[in-house]
């Protein structure tokens, strides 16, 4: 009979979560040393209606966080200084950390210029503690690229994240198994993956603030509420998160955005901005020989309320007219200042599609 104890803590994922802290804003001060210890934005002009990136934790200090209006994080802090970004730099230094990740295991996931996923099961096999790994990768980084991380380490990828979170900035976290569930107990419910504002909202409105609060709400409550979503919240609530870390650098969407200095109210201008868009995305798809069938539409109105709408067709959609046909009556008679346009690739009838390595 097989030890059902070993098997099981063989079954038991080593995930670490990297995060590095205040990228943007931190590349910055690493090149330009004047600038350290100063609060740092690196975003959109202020004067023109452009928003925060990323700042500095000293900017942080005056309520500053990403996405706020560049205008207001002025007012909140007049002395603040506003870098327009530099994306070369930050892919570099992200080129950079993502080769050190990759030197413990091919499973690494990056979510952005700035943060990965790995899975260390298997470098944990033979003793080695997931810790370790973790405290050797912030060194590392820190030694290699002159920036710090902050690391989570748990056993999937929802926990080694909030963990990650925890401690930032320079921070490290460990949430064993055993200690999954009081570890989320008492966090708000906004924290968690996939728990958006209007969610937090709505389960606010059936009492649920916190994650206990969402464990003690039955499954066919969430359910019923939120469909397969639903589903989702159940066992989030109790710390379960299946989802593999995927290595593989799948295109999940092509897509192009933009952003105007003024916002865009005539329907003519409004439609020939989008044919611009679809445009792009059009060539794009066809450099990368993808065809998709979703494609969706982002809109950003002047009170920065953003909207996204998809359409999923029958056939394969692959250019600009087509793009356009589906994309147009969303944002239809809305002012709106970003405007994006993205599609997500499927295998196409498309000549060109190689099925294999493209995406
Ligand atoms: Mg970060």
């Amino acid at each position: 009979m097989p030890d059902q104890r070993s098997e099981k803590a063989s079954d038991v994922r080593k995930i670490i979560h990297v995060d590095m802290d205040a990228f943007f804003a931190a590349v910055e001060q690493r090149d330009h040393p004047e600038l350290r210890g100063k609060p740092v934005i690196v975003g959109g002009d202020p004067g023109d209606r452009g928003v925060v990136a990323t700042c500095s934790y000293e900017a942080r200090r005056f309520g500053i966080h990403s996405a706020m209006t560049a205008a207001r994080a002025r007012s909140l802090c007049p002395q603040a200084i506003f870098l327009r970004p530099r994306m070369e730099a930050y892919r570099d230094a992200s080129r950079q950390v993502m080769g050190i990740l990759r030197c413990y295991t091919p499973l690494v996931e990056p979510l952005s210029l700035d943060e990965a996923f790995l899975d260390v099961s298997a470098a944990t096999a033979d003793g080695v503690l997931a810790v370790q790994i973790a405290r050797e990768i912030r060194a590392r980084i820190e030694r290699e690229t002159g920036l710090t991380a902050s690391a989570g380490v748990s056993y999937n990828k929802l926990l080694a994240k909030l963990a990650s979170d925890w401690r930032k900035p320079n921070g490290l976290l460990v949430v064993p198994p055993e200690h999954g569930l009081a570890f989320l107990a008492p966090l708000p419910v906004g924290k968690l993956h996939g728990v958006g504002p209007a969610t937090v909202k709505k389960l606010s409105s059936m009492g649920i603030y916190t994650v206990l609060d969402l464990r003690n709400a039955s499954r066919e409550a969430l359910i019923a509420q939120f469909g397969k979503t639903g589903l989702w919240f159940y066992e989030i609530a109790r710390g379960i998160d299946r989802r593999p870390v995927q290595p593989s650098r799948q295109r999940k969407s092509v897509g192009t955005e933009r952003t105007f200095p003024e916002n865009l109210e005539d329907p003519k201008v409004m439609l020939a901005t989008l044919q611009q868009i679809a445009g792009q995305v059009a060539t794009r798809l066809q450099a990368l020989g993808l065809a998709g069938r979703t494609v969706s539409i982002k809109a950003r109105f002047p009170d920065f309320e953003t909207v996204t709408r998809a359409h999923t067709d029958a056939q394969t959609i692959w250019h600009t007219d087509a793009l356009c046909l589906f994309a147009r009556p969303i944002g239809q008679g809305h002012p709106c200042r970003v405007a994006c346009a993205r599609i997500r690739p499927v295998a196409g009838r498309d000549r060109e599609w190689s099925g294999q390595s493209q995406c």
